[in-house]
């Protein structure tokens, strides 16, 4: 599992994440059928729907760092 962090200001609005989110969790590779939402510019911004499984391939096929994973921390003291 990993912790998914964005940052809006390095979205380009390529769509590449939600293709990729789309073909990996479904039959039909249309943005509208990812689980993610892109805000065009100029107020470019990414939402996550409810149903993302935190899998990270969005972060992994993101060519600027606006999605970007962490492993999750496990919550333990050192
Ligand atoms: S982390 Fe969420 S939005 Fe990203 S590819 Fe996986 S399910 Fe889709
Ligand atoms: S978050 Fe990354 S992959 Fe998704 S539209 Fe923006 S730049 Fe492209």
């Amino acid at each position: 599992m990993t912790r998914l962090t964005t940052d809006p200001r390095r979205c380009v609005a390529c769509r590449a994440c939600q293709l990729w989110c789309s073909f990996s969790h479904g039959a039909l590779t249309h943005p509208s059928r990812a689980r993610l939402d892109i805000q065009q510019p100029p107020d470019t911004d990414v939402h996550f729907h409810p149903d993302c499984d935190e899998c990270g391939m969005c972060a992994r096929v993101c060519p600027t760092g606006a999605i970007e994973s962490a492993p999750e921390a496990r919550g333990e003291d050192s």
